[in-house]
């Protein structure tokens, strides 16, 4: 890639108003980089995320809410591992929605979400989220079709909400192919320090690829906006992945505005003894 090229290079969010169909977009896509090329970039984009975060700290104005989605081995916790590494611990919140509790169940969907929404000056990541509740539950059918079929909107008004707030929201679909789920599992079962990530129940989500795919097509057809866009992120190269991910945060943060907020007055006079 030249100079250029690479100046220009920016990532797209999943364009709106157009049905996206998952098998026109290849999990191998690298943007015609080279690994190594690749890794440099995503440490130059590590520090710069540090800045923008001190910056979002300071000046208090904005919060950040990062979504990961993916099939199961699709990279979500190697994402929060490598990408996430550019924020500083202290102002990042790491929150992963697991199967609802009981009384969870017992309130509304997003009765467990609304409390990890970032506050301001803060980062969010949730591995795995509320789009579980329009994914894993429309396809076992967990709740009768008209309860997730409302649900677009629900979330819908619950990410605008958050917009209107100063949430700034990002959605990573980590796109990997059926293929590299297989190689990865595999790794899974073959590393005796890898076996406890893998759960035989993985297998029926695997059973039922073509039903997730087409319910997540619907979440890109239903639940795109400018306030709170979906990236298809090609997933099966781990490097490219991470670059996607962190050149997406940048832009997104870059477009925040921030500015530090003025010294204190007097601040020029004084002389630490
Ligand atoms: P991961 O697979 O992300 O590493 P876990 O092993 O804890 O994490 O799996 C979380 C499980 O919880 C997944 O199988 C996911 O589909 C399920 N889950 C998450 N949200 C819901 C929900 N709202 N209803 C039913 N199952 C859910």
């Amino acid at each position: 890639m030249s100079d250029q090229e690479a100046a220009e290079w920016h990532v797209s969010p999943v364009h709106l108003g157009k049905r996206v169909d998952l098998a026109d977009y290849d999990p191998d896509e690298k943007g015609g980089l080279r690994k190594s090329e690749a890794k440099m970039r995503l440490q130059a984009n590590l520090r710069r995320m540090e800045e923008l975060q001190e910056l979002m700290y300071a000046e208090g104005k904005h919060a950040l809410l990062i979504v990961l989605q993916a099939m199961d081995a699709g990279g979500k916790d190697s994402t929060i591992r490598h990408v996430m590494d550019g924020f500083n611990p202290q102002g990042c919140h790491v929150v992963g929605f697991g199967v609802p509790t009981e009384m969870e169940l017992d309130h509304d969907f997003l009765w467990r979400v609304h409390p990890h929404a970032p506050p301001k000056g803060y980062v969010s990541i949730f591995n795995r989220s509320h789009y579980e509740d329009v994914l894993v539950v429309r396809v076992n059918e967990l709740v009768p079709k008209k309860v997730w079929q409302a649900r677009y909107d629900h979330i819908n008004h619950f990410e605008k909400l958050l917009a209107d707030s100063g949430v700034t929201i990002l959605k990573f679909y980590l796109h990997i192919s059926k293929d590299e789920q297989k190689v990865r599992f595999q790794e899974r079962l073959a590393r005796a320090e890898k076996n406890w990530k893998f759960n035989p129940s993985d297998l029926k989500t695997r059973a039922q690829w073509d039903d997730y795919m087409r319910a997540f097509e619907d979440v890109f057809a239903r639940c795109n906006h400018p306030w709170a866009p979906w990236y298809v992120v090609p997933g099966n190269r781990k490097w490219y992945r991470n670059l996607v991910v962190s050149t997406a945060i940048i832009e997104a943060m870059e477009k925040m505005d921030m500015r530090y907020p003025p010294a204190a007055e007097g601040i020029e006079g004084i002389v630490i003894e």
